[in-house]
């Protein structure tokens, strides 16, 4: 289990970003995709609810896109999901603890794990993807991705039979191709809901109040063990479908992985977000989009069996421990990884292989 840090103002050295510039249409950037603009808006009448006219008239017209047909987020319908035996074991997340970046990008809180240095973004995002410091690789139906970021958004993007939780965590990744870097194609999602609880979620208290009020970065020197979040969510499998970024400009072929089991929030930290929201965004205090039309797609789960979907402390705090060791593992995993060039080199061309007959894979 993660000890809760108890964070002194001075422990954090709070550096503002470079100056902001607004993102030209469709611009691609992987790091600053959710990267905050006032062009667009989640809401313009309410404080505390996302507006999908709002959204309609301050998207659609300048980012294309985000009219296309497989956009994201989407409400999960449990009884026409398919069930998939080969996504079963196929989600294997290999996130590495580094001295970590939070980040307000003036759209919710994020957290990149840095090796350590400081970055400016996004002018420089790039470099930091290209640079090969690995901040960890999850194996995802048999293709590498490259695990960039977390970041938040309140309440949840995605629904599950028409109910919202009040917290979705989106763990960004991208298929490991150098071609791709810089880019928004190939990336991959892994998504986690909240439930609401008395109890303060300890694994986010370990950096949640750390995390700048206003837009810019604060160095942290406690690790932040990412692994162990996952680990006790991953038995009980999850949900896979083909959609979007959520955010401006939209970019279709996006791998979303939502995990079956919710973790859980506090009120307090709940608040902490929703305060720096609004303060970023005129007082709305919500970062999430409406939830658009599923269309033609599938969506596929794994065939785990889930009696309890949420996470309770005692699961929690022995699912922990092996996450604890799956992290012990993992770490060997990538550290073999990296010995084997020929591994990672084999693993975008064996994802792009089987990509072939996944259409929902190609660009737009
Ligand atoms: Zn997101």
């Amino acid at each position: 289990m993660l000890c809760i840090v108890s964070l002194a103002p001075h422990s954090c050295t709070l550096d503002r970003l470079m100056p902001r510039r607004e993102l030209l249409e469709g611009e691609p950037n992987i790091l600053s995709y959710h990267q905050g603009t006032d062009t667009w808006v989640y809401s313009s009448k309410s404080k505390t609810a996302a507006n999908a006219a709002d959204q309609h008239a301050t998207w659609d017209g300048k980012y294309p896109l985000c009219r296309g047909l497989e956009q994201s987020p989407i409400n999960i319908k449990t009884e026409e999901a398919v069930a998939t035996p080969a996504l079963d074991r196929a989600l294997e997340p290999r996130l590495l603890t580094h001295v970590p970046l939070l980040v307000n990008t003036g759209v919710y809180f994020e957290l990149d794990l840095t090796t350590p240095v400081h970055y400016a973004r996004p002018t420089s995002a790039d470099k930091v993807v290209a640079d090969e410091a690995s901040k960890g690789t999850s194996r995802i139906e048999g293709g590498t991705y490259n695990f960039y970021q977390v970041h938040w958004h309140t309440p949840s993007e995605n629904t599950v039979d028409g109910v919202q939780y009040p917290l979705e965590a989106h763990y960004v990744h991208q298929l490991n191709d150098t071609s791709l870097v810089g880019t928004n194609n190939r990336l991959a999602v892994v998504a986690v809901l909240y439930e609401e609880s008395e109890a303060c979620n300890a694994d986010l208290d370990a950096f949640w109040d750390a995390l700048p009020m206003e837009p810019g970065s604060a160095a942290y020197a406690q690790p932040v063990d990412l692994q162990a979040m996952l680990a006790p969510l991953l038995p009980a499998g999850y949900f896979s479908w083909s959609g979007s970024l959520t955010t401006p400009p939209c970019t279709e072929g996006v791998v979303w992985n939502l995990m079956k089991r919710r973790s859980k929030v506090c009120p307090r930290q709940l608040e902490r977000l929703k305060q720096s929201v609004a303060g970023m965004r005129g007082g709305v205090d919500i970062n999430n989009r409406v939830v658009q039309p599923v269309n033609e797609r599938t969506i596929r789960m794994t065939t785990t069996a889930t009696a309890n979907l949420v996470l309770s402390e005692e699961s929690a705090a022995t699912e922990s421990h092996s996450g604890s060791r799956l992290l012990m593992l993992g770490g060997f995993g990538v550290l073999v990884a990296l010995l084997a060039g020929a591994a990672w080199r084999l693993g975008p061309r064996a994802a792009s292989a089987s990509a072939g007959s996944r259409p929902y894979f190609e660009c737009v």
